[in-house]
């Protein structure tokens, strides 16, 4: 999977100007043959044969139906483009992209549930909620980025930082899928049961999500503590912040690898709910340039950028806000480019990477991670703990016991080499998971060796079967989708 960068440095160069200037205009609805890169990793650039932008369930209809007719005609569907592994593309293939299917389509205000078009992303949504003076906000989104979509957000079954939240399925009131023969079908846990399972975290293999109805939680703002600690601790912590009411929560790790606190010394927060009588705290969001500063510092001198993040941290505890201030996060797509530009460095990105282990498992899991980081010189930029109570709803679930969510953020330059060892990086990192008993996210990448991913997920062949019954010409067909078939030798 990664971008051989020697033969194909036109096709990413080309991939890249597209990020950076967006969308095509409102006009033009398909464009021709286009180059395509996901937006973080940058790995998983690919030439798609048609552009298509749909933004009604009509003409989300007549894309699939018409492009499903061809002979052996298949497609991928985007949301945002955050996803890692090749999921939302499929080379020489139309892809269909719904960020301009966006559309609120009803508030009940009175039972706290609302129905959005697939496209609609975080922030779009927060202000139609505000504008209708509504009552009620999410409960959860990630909380790694902002502008990811709804239907990305279905299909990666996605996690923010509650302390004792389930994935976003538990959000989730039911949603309308457009399958590959054209009918439309309601999915909820009392109808079409095993679609709504297998569509949540089953990244874009059964239809075109074309609308989601998820659960609300009342607006309540929310009391940030955060004291320093070590990794050793999280899990009485953990317990310690439960047990007084917190409901989100997180650990930041220390990346400074020339310290002895690297992955194992970190900032733990916890949010507590208050009364709404209690002023909001006068905050001000990082900017993009700060933020921009803070990665490229991250990248030069990790000790120096740790004290930067942990003393902003430490600095707003005791703090009050909403709980959509304190699970918002800046993030400034293509902002490798200008850190690149800055340090005068060839081509990089990051990789995300998250892997789950038991709770009380997580200071020994960290020790091995520590060893590996420093013997093979991976590069950090970025680790975060968060925590997840079990899924038992997805049919591929990755969440299967209360587990500390441990993600890194590993820098990795775009040639053949560094994108290879990267790779055998995540793989060493699930490994570790395995050891014990954890497994990874498919969201990120798609390095697992095969027994990586039949420990971590064994239904991944029924899996593989039932997307074959719901949709056997295979026209939902992307680049991570063929990559499984291959590997299971479907
Ligand atoms: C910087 C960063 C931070 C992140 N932080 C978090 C985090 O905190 N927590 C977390 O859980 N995840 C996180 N993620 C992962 C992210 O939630 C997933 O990758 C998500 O799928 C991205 O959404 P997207 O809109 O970019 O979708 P895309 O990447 O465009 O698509 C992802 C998948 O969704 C499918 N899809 C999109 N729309 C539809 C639709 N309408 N119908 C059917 N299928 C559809 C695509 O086919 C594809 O399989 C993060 C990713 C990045 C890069």
């Amino acid at each position: 999977m990664p971008l051989d960068f020697h033969y194909s440095r036109r096709l990413f160069l080309k991939a890249l100007i597209g990020l950076v200037i967006g969308p095509a205009p409102a006009l033009a609805r398909i464009a021709k043959s286009r180059a395509v890169v996901d937006r973080h990793s940058l790995l998983n650039a690919c030439q798609v044969s048609e552009y298509r932008f749909v933004r009604s369930l009509q003409q989300a209809r007549s894309a699939v139906s018409e492009i499903g007719k061809r002979p052996d005609g298949h497609l991928a569907v985007c949301g945002a483009m955050h996803a890692g592994g090749g999921q939302q593309f499929a080379t020489g293939a139309p892809l269909i992209e719904t960020r301009q299917f966006s559309k609120m389509l009803d508030l009940d205000e009175t039972n706290g549930l609302i129905t959005v078009q697939p496209g609609i992303t975080w922030p779009k949504m927060l202000q139609w909620l505000a504008d209708a003076r509504s009552a009620w906000t999410f409960r959860q989104k990630q909380t790694g980025n902002d502008n990811l979509t709804i239907g990305g957000t279905l299909s990666a079954n996605a996690h923010g930082q509650g302390l004792q939240f389930k994935p976003i399925i538990q959000d989730v009131e039911s949603f309308q899928l457009l399958l590959p023969d054209g009918t439309h079908k309601i999915c909820s846990r009392t109808e079409n049961r095993e679609l709504f399972g297998l569509v949540i975290g089953g990244y874009g293999n059964f239809g075109l999500i074309t609308s989601v109805t998820l659960k609300l939680t009342k607006k309540l703002n929310y009391k940030r503590l955060a004291v320093q600690c070590a990794v050793s601790e999280i899990p009485k912590r953990y317990d310690d912040v439960v047990r007084k009411g917190a409901v989100y929560g997180d650990f930041q790790c220390s990346i400074d690898e020339a310290s002895p606190g690297f992955l194992r010394d970190g900032i733990f927060s916890a949010y507590f709910p208050i009364e709404v009588s209690v002023p909001l705290s006068a905050l001000t969001p990082m900017r993009d340039d700060q933020w921009i500063s803070l990665v490229q510092l991250a990248h030069q001198d990790k000790t120096a950028a740790f004290k930067v993040f942990s003393d902003r941290i430490l600095a707003t505890s005791g703090s009050v806000d909403s709980a959509e201030y304190w699970q918002s996060s800046r993030y400034v797509d293509g902002y490798h480019a200008i850190v690149d530009q800055r340090l005068m460095r060839a081509p990089g990105s990051e990789v995300l990477t998250e892997t789950y282990v038991p709770l009380k498992d997580v200071h020994a899991f960290m020790e091995d991670v520590r060893k590996d980081a420093l013997a093979n010189k991976v590069n950090i930029i970025y680790s975060t703990i968060r925590f997840i109570e079990r899924d038992d709803e997805s049919f591929l679930p990755w969440a299967r016991a209360l587990s500390a969510c441990i993600i890194f953020n590993i820098h990795t330059e775009l040639d053949d080499e560094s994108s290879a060892r990267t790779a055998d990086t995540c793989r060493r990192l699930i490994d570790y998971a395995i050891k014990y008993g954890g497994r990874y996210y498919l969201t990120y990448h798609r390095f697992a060796t095969k027994e990586q991913v039949l420990a971590c997920y064994p239904e991944f062949p029924e899996f593989l079967r039932l997307k074959r019954k719901y949709d056997p010409k295979r026209v939902f067909r992307s680049d991570w989708y063929s990559h499984y078939e291959k590997m299971f030798g479907e």
